[in-house]
């Protein structure tokens, strides 16, 4: 994942300024900084939900900003996990997982509820399959979240601050879903505020103010001494 350069603006706001950062495989990186720093609108326009004027993004040897690009293609590819899980609220839990499967990669009903209910145990949900979302915690909900992306064999997963409308407890059940994801060689953008997942999963950590990327250190580095003001001022803050 290779982005090169870009910046956005919303009007006369710019929101983007001059971002490059890239993401081998199997890399997870975590993007932190402060609120209205543009980490949301990167991680759109990664998967082409936002629109940006200059720069490039190529994921997997796709360039996402060239018009003759199916994007919908490319984001069957991309998994993407929100603050807000988003989950269908009329369907049971493993149908959650099996329709994209279904109506989109082809698969057999069969097929996709084998692979929902594999992803729905991986995510220590398997006893929640006919479940309805509202019958889950919000930390449940987000796992199956994590679990309906992964359906889709998704080449990379980029996370939204995931954790950010969870209660204290049901965090950490997510994050070593997260944690366990990054082990086994998921390719990983995560927009996080849980310095611990940065710290000890993360292979590196970029930090963004003011829509700019001051620093992308791996996170050893990033933790043990930040090269900018503007970040060591931000964890004294939250960590
Ligand atoms: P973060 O995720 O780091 O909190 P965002 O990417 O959500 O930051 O927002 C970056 C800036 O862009 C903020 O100033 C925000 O108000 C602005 N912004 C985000 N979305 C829109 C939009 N659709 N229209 C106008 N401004 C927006
Ligand atoms: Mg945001």
């Amino acid at each position: 994942m290779e982005i090169t350069r870009i910046s956005k603006s919303y009007g006369a706001l710019e929101v983007l300024n001059d971002c490059s950062m890239s993401i081998r495989k199997g890399e997870a990186v975590v993007v932190c900084g402060p609120s209205g720093s543009g980490k949301s609108t990167l991680l759109k326009c990664v998967n082409g939900l936002e629109t940006f004027q200059s720069g490039s993004i190529v994921v997997d040897g796709v360039s996402v900003g060239d018009r003759n690009t199916d994007l919908t293609r490319l984001r069957s590819r991309i998994g993407m996990v929100f603050q807000h899980f988003e989950l269908y609220p009329h369907l049971s839990v493993l149908e959650n997982i099996t329709l994209a499967q279904v109506k989109v990669l082809r698969r057999s009903k069969t097929e996709a509820s084998e692979k929902g209910m594999t992803l729905l145990r991986r995510v220590g949900l398997g006893d929640k399959a006919g479940c309805h979302p509202a019958q889950l915690s919000g930390g449940q909900q987000q796992r199956v979240a994590i679990a309906r992306a992964l359906a889709m064999d998704p080449i990379a997963m980029l996370f939204d601050e995931p954790t950010s409308a969870l209660d204290p407890e049901m965090i950490k059940d997510v994050l070593e879903v997260m944690t366990e994801l990054a082990r086994d060689g998921m390719t990983m953008m995560v927009v996080t505020h849980e310095m611990g997942f940065a710290r000890h999963v993360a292979d590196r950590v970029v930090f963004m103010d003011d829509g700019r990327i001051l620093e992308d250190a791996p996170s050893s580095v990033f933790f043990a001494q930040p090269s900018t003001e503007r970040a060591r001022i931000f964890l004294s803050k939250i960590l």
